[in-house]
């Protein structure tokens, strides 16, 4: 691993190789799983902000969920994440006409509805970031729903902090981020990676 400020980063990170493949994976990340994304504190009035936005286009199962238990709840590990309806969809997830998931908050963003991306947890998938004490560490998630963005990643040659580069820059900022660019190239160039 390396460290870059307070914030730590595996090796895999940096040498594994991704590329979201969604014609394969059908956005699968959006409803496979048993809770939902985490979320950051501050991204809760962000989430009830853009939900008068987004409301039409969810399921009216995700919206009643909604009202009974809001945009968030605790997980079983205590941690804050996105409401979810069946015990593993995202409450903000929708269909394309291909049967594709995608993220409703997201399309409006892109649609100039509002400023809000989405939560930066999933944002940066498949990394996921810890709080050790002082420290974050970032860290490379395997999920068998990504195998086919792994071997994209593989055939483009792509390493996920790569692939990540304008999560990895909102979470931690651009200089964090050169430095990380900096420091891979320096492990690379000593063959440590
Ligand atoms: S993170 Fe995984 S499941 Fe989600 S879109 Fe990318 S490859 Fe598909």
């Amino acid at each position: 691993m390396v460290q870059i400020g307070d914030v730590v980063v595996s090796f895999d990170v940096l040498k594994e190789k991704f590329l979201c493949n969604l014609e394969a994976c059908k956005g699968a990340c959006c409803i496979e799983g048993d809770a939902g994304a985490p979320v950051e504190l501050d991204e809760i009035e962000k989430l009830e902000e853009v939900l008068p936005v987004v409301w039409e286009e969810l399921s009216p199962e995700a919206r009643e969920i909604i009202d009974r238990q809001g945009v968030v709840y605790t997980d079983q590990e205590g941690d804050l994440v996105t409401s979810i309806v069946n015990g593993k969809d995202c409450v903000f997830t929708c269909y394309d006409e291909r049967g594709c998931c995608y993220c409703a908050i997201e399309k409006a963003y892109r649609e100039g509805r509002t400023d809000f991306y989405k939560p930066v947890s999933c944002h940066l998938y498949p990394v996921r970031v810890g709080d050790y004490g002082p420290y974050k560490a970032v860290n490379y998630h395997r999920w068998d729903v990504c195998k086919a963005a792994v071997l994209l990643g593989e055939k483009e040659n792509l390493p996920v902090y790569k692939f990540l580069k304008e999560p990895l820059v909102r979470r931690f900022g651009e200089e964090w981020y050169n430095e990380l660019e900096e420091v891979t190239a320096e492990l690379e160039r000593r063959k440590m990676i």
